[in-house]
């Protein structure tokens, strides 16, 4: 059996269970069918990377085409898609310039080493500290799981990198409490993702942008998880009406393709000289043009309102089943098609239930499910789930 072999060859840090864990061999848009051919409703949607479902046709169509072509060239030389990519990146975001990575925490990691090159530069080699949120998340490499504001994921793995403070989300005046003359920068994500979908406030992320501002800060925001459309709108800042220094992005970005990037305004980049960063992946030119598919769709006309639309109609199923499982179902939170489900302790079971009756959703902990669909899920399938989900806590709540 294959899953033998992964227990035997592969380190266990995902725990995957061999009774529980489907093996997936085939999806298309929001479905997914395993070795037996069981079909399964797709709502984890491989950590909000896939937010064009799986095996879109122009994310295809483009990663093909270019693997027909150059497959990968190096930093060395120039390539198209790489360009394209970052035009179309740059010309619809408020930032002026763009460094690809092949993951989210090196993008971060970029934006990491970028503001501290920055502040040392404008500020002295005495500016490096940057301050994150409590309950944060934003990569597994030494820096970004430093920069994660939960324990949890730094035990085992001390000393961490110097230069990190943290403080509450949602809460501008713990921010404010941390600044001190080595702040250089504040990190946080519009909406927490791993955290448990936790949604910035409009207040936190203006006061936010107040304070770097009155303290010559770099406002970054990690959208990794909440970029790309997640929110209905292309970046979640666009709701906020606030304009970061630094951002990232990668899960949806390559439509299924390791990719991530890091932007920034042209005034920041200016930290960065030849030298001082590089990645060898980085920008490749088959991510690139899935990535650039990706963009092209997101943007076309009337796309990103059918999220909003989408959201509304699943918030109010979720609403729904609320009313009647007051006690399973405590609290509904999230924007555009990032949900979170707060279930009062039964999140593994009700994930379980769900799954038996053909639905992939996923579990935070013990008690947060975290609803990630397609963006281009069909109305009809998002009835499918709701039913789905309807009978499996029908199933808990008699237990
Ligand atoms: C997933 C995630 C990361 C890390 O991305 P990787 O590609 O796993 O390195 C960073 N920040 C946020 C907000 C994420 O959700």
């Amino acid at each position: 059996m294959l899953q033998d072999d992964e227990k035997k060859y592969i380190i266990n840090t995902y725990n995957r269970q061999r009774e529980m864990t489907p093996l997936l061999v085939k999806g298309e848009g929001t479905r997914v069918w395993d070795e037996n051919g069981r079909e399964y409703l797709d709502f984890v949607g491989g950590l909000a990377v896939n937010a064009l479902g799986h095996c879109f046709p122009p994310v295809i169509e483009a990663a093909r085409r270019q693997m027909e072509t150059v497959i990968h060239a190096s930093n060395l030389y120039y390539t198209e898609p790489q360009i394209g990519l970052a035009q179309a990146l740059v010309e619809n975001s408020p930032a002026g310039k763009v460094f690809f990575s092949n993951s989210g925490a090196e993008a971060n990691e970029a934006a990491i080493k970028l503001a501290r090159k920055y502040g040392k530069l404008q500020f002295g080699e005495e500016r490096f500290e940057i301050i994150t949120a409590l309950n944060s998340f934003h990569g597994r490499t030494l820096a970004t799981v430093t920069a994660t504001g939960q324990t949890k994921f730094h035990r085992g793995f001390e000393p961490l990198i110097p230069g990190f403070k943290y403080a509450r989300f949602n809460d501008a005046d713990s921010f404010r409490s941390q600044v001190n003359p080595h702040t250089c920068a504040v990190m946080v994500e519009p909406v927490q993702g791993e955290g448990g979908v936790h949604v910035a406030t409009k207040e936190f992320l203006q006061e936010l942008r107040q304070l770097c501002h009155e303290e010559n800060l770099l406002l970054i925001f990690d959208e990794v998880q909440c970029g790309m459309g997640r929110t209905g709108k292309l970046f979640a800042f666009e709701h906020y009406n606030v304009i970061p220094d630094i951002f990232t992005l990668a899960k949806a970005l390559g439509g299924g393709l390791p990719i991530g990037a890091m932007l920034c305004s042209e005034e920041v980049s200016r930290g960065f000289s030849p030298g001082d960063h590089a990645s060898t992946f980085g920008g490749n030119p088959v991510a690139c043009a899935a990535a650039l598919a990706v963009v092209r769709s997101l943007l076309e006309e009337g796309f990103l309102d059918l999220v909003e639309q989408k959201s509304a109609f699943l918030i109010s199923g979720l609403e729904r089943l609320q009313k009647l499982f007051p006690a399973l179902i405590r609290e509904i939170r999230g924007k555009g098609l990032i949900l979170g489900v707060e279930t009062g302790g039964e999140a593994r079971e009700i994930q379980r239930l769900c799954q038996e009756k053909g639905l992939l959703i996923n579990c935070i902990g013990e008690t947060i499910l975290r609803l990630l669909p397609p963006l281009n899920v069909a109305e009809s399938e998002l009835n499918a789930a709701l039913k789905i989900l309807e009978t499996a806590l029908q199933e808990r709540a008699v237990k």
